[in-house]
């Protein structure tokens, strides 16, 4: 089991004699891994929204705000350092080369997403998949209105009546909406569920934990805040009205299995156990964000697999939030239709980024085949504005890494299997493009 501080803090992901033997050496990337760490704080002085987290050493923070680099200098510098770190050699031990490996390959593809990122900066536009293949490592399929026609039909029986489907849609939901006085002992219940599940797979540190906040004005509907030190601040956005299947995708998404847990564990196997300094520092618009993104969004199946989640919403939430049981399997039959026009979110922001279309006809796209309500299709717009493609980070991401994990853990895997194959891909810095 893994105990962070202890040698066997690492087992799973690397031998014991390989510690000892790396603890005397010199860590060959650690001058490249500085001087990325400076470069992504530096990014952050131009980009308020580039540093997702850093818990690394203060005076690297303090000296990125008084030198303030210029975009060109960090471009300069960035470039410089991406044919340093291509030169580094890998270390001669061979207990864990493949995490050594991936390690290198992730320096180089995470500082060349910071050099295009500073390029955007700089006023440089790709279009949509070559901003996405060059933040994130991956382009998202691509689909016309006709691929979705087969769901929406069966939405359309799904939800009998007269008007526009959206219209039935919308009122079929508001049976399930959580009040929001009993917002909180919600997610309560759903974060302990979530909590619960994992630590029967995954051991966590122990001083681990998180603060939920509720918020609103913002482009999502929640975000978490790693702090460092195994904390996590959790945002909730109240803007709109909260569905019962928000608490199990929040307190999944970002809390168990999914952001906290991702983080801690980084924090616990990379930063602590092996002085890898590059990943206290978390640049948002890179392909760690489609692995972050992806892992939290499949790690829902992996806490509740099959018909577990439809269960624990039947005797725990649904009665929480003062919501019929009796109803949940309906609920979720029909969300699961909805859930397969999730590209369609990525269609919407392709043809808008692209200057195809205006924002009226992107929120009208998002409403008519991704089946959002006007509000909510105006927050995604606003979305898209703030994030571009980060919006395949989710639905392709999610994708990526459930074939990647089935394929890991080979067909018809136990669960107890498929958690160690997902513990192993949220404690490792594999790259999008190594999942497929
Ligand atoms: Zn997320």
């Amino acid at each position: 089991m893994l105990r962070w501080g202890l040698a066997a803090a690492i087992v799973g992901v690397l031998a014991v004699t390989g510690v000892a033997e790396q603890a005397q050496a010199p860590d060959p990337f650690l001058d490249v891994a500085t001087r990325y760490v400076k470069l992504v704080l530096a990014v952050g002085q131009h980009d308020g929204d580039y540093v997702d987290a850093y818990y690394g050493p203060a005076a690297l923070k303090k000296e990125a705000e008084s030198t303030k680099l210029s975009l060109d200098e960090i471009a300069a510098r960035a470039a410089a350092l991406e044919a340093d770190a291509s030169k580094t050699a890998l270390p001669a031990w061979k207990d864990d080369a493949e995490l050594w490996q991936l390690r290198k390959q992730y320096l180089q593809r995470q500082l060349s997403a910071l050099e295009a990122r500073v390029a955007m900066l700089q006023g440089k536009r790709f279009t949509f998949d070559q901003e996405s293949q060059a933040l994130y490592d991956a382009v998202a399929p691509t689909h016309d209105e006709g691929e979705f026609s087969a769901t929406i039909k069966q939405l359309e029986s799904r939800l009998p009546g007269s008007g526009p489907l959206i219209a039935r849609y919308e009122k079929f939901k508001e049976a399930f909406v959580v009040p929001r006085e009993k917002l909180d002992a919600v997610f309560q219940a759903a974060i302990r569920g979530c909590r619960d599940r994992t630590l029967q797979h995954i051991a966590l540190p122990p001083n681990e934990s998180f603060t939920v906040e509720y918020v609103t004005g913002k482009s999502w509907s929640g975000y978490n805040w790693y702090q460092g030190n195994f904390r996590s601040l959790i945002q909730v956005n109240t803007d709109l009205p909260v569905y019962i299947d928000r608490a199990v995708d929040l307190a999944c998404h970002e809390g168990y299995p999914g952001h906290h847990v991702y983080n801690a564990l980084l924090e616990q196997h990379l930063v602590r156990g092996r002085g890898w300094v590059e990943f206290s520092v978390y640049p948002l618009f890179s392909p760690q964000s489609l692995i972050a993104e992806g892992t939290a969004n499949y790690g829902i199946e992996v806490a509740f697999p099959g018909p577990a989640r439809t269960a624990f919403e039947k005797t725990v939430l649904f009665p929480a939030a003062g919501l019929d049981p009796a109803r949940a399997g309906e609920y979720y039959r029909v969300q699961g239709l909805v859930d397969q026009l999730a590209y369609a979110g990525n269609e919407a922001a392709r043809r808008y980024l692209n200057g195809q279309i205006d924002r009226a006809a992107a929120a009208a796209w998002l409403e008519r085949y991704a089946l959002m309500s006007t509000d909510r299709a105006a927050q995604r717009v606003r979305f898209f504005d703030q994030y571009r493609s980060y919006v395949i980070n989710y639905n392709l991401g999610k994708d990526l890494v459930r074939r990647f994990i089935e394929r890991q853990a080979g067909a018809g895997a136990s669960d107890a299997r498929r958690w160690a194959e997902f513990e192993k891909l949220l404690s490792s810095p594999r790259l999008p493009s190594g999942l497929q």
